[in-house]
């Protein structure tokens, strides 16, 4: 709602009741005159359905009492029942154009047409040329592209060293038939009279001036009169295009992935939107992972740790390394194998942490089995559980 219509509409005029009316008669005239102008009432029938706008926007404003103060104020301010003049024709003691911050200041010479001329450049082959007013409205500004989502599944491997994904995406863009207008092939959108191209309105209590969008072209400063009938008037249109992602090393699973600049592009010279992509990582089937570090258990013999051993670790990629483990390795220990873990984002990489578990062999032929026993009777005197009851009584 700007302030221009608050002057040039009669609210209470539209509804029947006068300026004094309490809000039950606003509200009773109101119901009375919706039922009787209702596009479902009233099918195909344009004069009604305008009507049954006029009476809707009456009330919104009147029975606002917030809105219903603002406009008895414009209205006192400024005078009533001002009718189809425009800003600047005389009355008004000053040029609504200078509020909305707009163009609409300069209308010298010329009407409509020529101001259709100039939103469209070259849609309009029309010689001469007037003032070279460049107008802008929201229809054409810059618009910066839709972010968009999506999602990926990679490999263990994958995600710690980083790959190239192909992506399907699904974007908002300008529909191509009516190159984003809403107007059907061959016709144009016409300048919103009520914000007169600027998509923005005004709603004005004296000194002061709320910006909002334009109700009545909700912002665009274009009406369409003929709907382009693929995007139903809305000049948006689904695009699918394939664009190849760099997924850098060191995703974690559930992570998303910011790809600036990679989401849908922007329209008439707007940036594009950003990319998110939620990465999901697949399990692997011997490597673990924390942060940086890369995780794995690896196997080792009773005798490797009592004896202490040199093994072979396997890597996530490349040949497998070769790990000291030191006599009287406990179960369970933890070794650092540096370098071998996940790529960081400097490039430098963290570690493989390789923790050994004994094994114990589940069948014995004759010979080792004599050779534990003796191995048995050698160490008899070393008893593990020595204070354990002990220990436990003492608590
Ligand atoms: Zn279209
Ligand atoms: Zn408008």
């Amino acid at each position: 709602m700007s302030t221009k219509d608050y002057l040039e509409k009669d609210y209470y005029a539209v509804l029947g009741v006068p300026k004094t009316a309490t809000p039950d008669e606003i509200k009773k005239a109101y119901r009375k005159l919706a039922r009787q102008y209702h596009p479902d009432t009233n099918q195909g029938d344009a004069a009604k359905e305008t009507k049954f706008k006029e009476v809707s926007e009456a009330y919104d404003v009147l029975s606002d009492s917030k809105r219903r103060k603002e406009y008895d104020e414009a209205r006192t301010l400024f005078g009533s029942g001002v009718g189809g003049q425009r800003p600047g024709g005389g009355g008004f003691p000053f040029d609504f154009g200078d509020l909305f911050g707009g163009t609409a200041g300069q209308q010298g010479g010329g009407g409509a047409g020529e101001r259709l001329g100039d939103l469209f450049g070259g849609l309009f082959n029309r010689g001469g040329g007037g003032g070279g007013t460049t107008r802008t409205t929201s229809a054409t500004r810059p618009r910066r592209g839709q972010d968009v989502e999506s999602e990926v599944t990679l490999s263990f491997t994958e995600a710690v060293e980083g790959t190239t994904v192909s992506l399907r995406l699904t974007s908002s863009a300008a529909c191509a038939a009516c190159t984003g207008t809403g107007a059907k092939a061959g016709t144009t959108p016409r300048v919103c009279p009520t914000c007169e191209g600027t998509g923005a309105a005004s709603r004005n209590l004296g000194n002061f001036a709320f910006s909002e969008p334009c109700r009545d072209c909700k912002g665009r400063g274009l009406i369409v009169d003929d709907p382009c009938p693929v995007c139903e008037g809305s000049g948006r249109a689904k695009s699918t295009r394939t664009i190849q992602a760099r997924i850098p090393a060191g995703v974690a699973d559930g992570q998303r992935v910011k790809l600036k600049a990679k989401g849908a592009p922007g329209e008439n010279g707007g940036p594009a939107g950003d990319l998110y992509i939620l990465a999901h990582v697949k399990p692997h089937a011997v490597f673990g992972r924390t942060g940086e570090n890369l995780t794995i258990t690896v196997p080792v013999t009773f005798t490797e740790a009592a004896l202490g051993a040199e093994i072979k670790v396997p890597i996530l990629k490349g040949m497998p390394v070769t790990l000291r483990i030191p006599a009287g390795t406990p179960n369970g220990r933890t070794f650092r194998v540096r370098g071998r873990g996940v790529t960081r984002k400097d490039g430098t990489k963290g570690d493989l942490l390789a923790s050994v578990e004994v094994v114990v062999p589940q069948t014995l032929d004759d010979k080792s089995r004599e050779l534990l026993t003796e191995f048995n009777t050698a160490t008899a005197g070393d008893d593990p559980r020595a204070d354990l009851i002990q220990r436990a009584r003492s608590e």
